[in-house]
Parts: structure tokens; sequence; C-alpha cells
């Protein structure tokens, strides 16, 4: 666990994961204590970063991840429903850029850099460090966690602004484990600093 970091505002990126009214609170695949993220989050878009992200789960309604398809989740996050918007709480304004995936139905979209250039764009923008928050931990923040570490990226988990699905209940664990072996590092969003926007 790191004690203080400072952000640099021309070289740490923010990835804000799927915090989305679906996987909140009264969501159709909410995640326990999703909301808890919220607040978190916010501190740490209050400061100023090199690109801010935020990842939305966007499916068609035909989405081969739901049950009626043979995929394992109820139907969530379908294109311009309610469900699929940021949590009403989220400074959503601050992100720089919005990231849809799972857009097609064949396309999990688990990882944001799954069928992007983001990675390229992120390192052409001078981004060197990668600070992960979102939902949830055992699925789409691990996914992209693990991409970003594959694609050379410094990559800090925001451990107070993520929560589990925990399918099983060991899942969270065998989460941040794996995300640990790959080189991911942790820290919370009390220990950021840096310049204010
Ligand atoms: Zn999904």
């Amino acid at each position: 666990m790191e004690r203080s970091l400072n952000i640099d505002p021309l070289r740490d990126a923010l990835v804000v994961v799927d915090v989305q009214n679906d996987f909140c609170d009264g969501g159709a695949l909410a995640v326990p204590r999703g909301d808890d993220v919220v607040a978190p989050i916010n501190r740490a878009l209050a400061l100023r970063w090199a690109a801010t992200i935020g990842t939305r789960d966007w499916h068609p309604a035909n989405h081969g991840s739901f049950r009626a398809l043979g995929g394992p989740w109820p139907p969530h996050c379908v294109q311009g429903s309610k469900g699929a918007a940021f949590h009403p709480l989220l400074d959503a304004a601050r992100f720089r850029f919005v990231v849809d995936k799972g857009t097609a139905p064949a396309d999990l979209g688990y990882s944001m850099l799954e069928g992007t250039d983001l990675a390229e764009r992120l390192r052409s923008a001078g981004v060197r460090r990668v600070f992960v928050s979102g939902l949830a931990t055992d699925y789409c923040v691990k996914a992209t966690v693990l991409d970003l570490a594959r694609e050379g990226f410094e990559v800090f988990v925001l451990t107070d602004a993520v929560r589990a699905v925990n399918v099983r209940p060991e899942d969270e664990r065998d989460a941040l484990a794996e995300m640990e072996r790959r080189g991911a590092r942790w820290a919370k969003t009390t220990d950021l600093s840096g310049e204010g926007e």
C-alpha cells in the first residue's frame, strides 16, 4: 500500500469502470455496496489528471451475456436505458472520454481496451500511470487492469473505490491476487494528492 501519491496532471490517468445504475443499488445486476464507490471516485475526479475516462457497459437488447441468449447475466445496461446511465451522483461531467464497451451482441466488453485504440491514445498522450476504480472488481475492473498492465502501464487499483460481485465468496480475493501477480499495485483515493481542478 502506497502512503501518499502525488498525481501528475501530465502523466497520470484515472479510469472509472461502469458506475452505472444497473450495477448500483436497485439495479438489474447490482453489485453489493456498489454505491459506496461514488464518493471516493468523486474525490479522485476533483484532482487534475492527464486524462479521465468513464466506461459504460453498453449492450444491445440481444447481447450474448444475457441469460435469454445463454449468457450468465440478467439483462443489464441496455443502450439508452436508465439502467445504463451513470449513477446520478457520479461527477460524470468531469470525464474527458466516455468509452462504451460490449456494444455488439458477441462482444463481451469486460475490458475497456478490448477492440479499442485506447492504449495507444493514452501512450501518445504521455500517460504512464493509470489509476482504476469502479465496478466490478472481479469482472470489468480486473479485465481492464490486466490489459493495462499488459500494455506496459503502471497500474494502481483504488481499493476504496472498487466493489466485487462475488458470485463465489472468494472471487474478490482471487481477482486482487491475480491483478497483483501481473504487477498492479494498491492505493486509496484518500492517499491521492495533487492539483485541484
Ligand atoms: Zn455487461
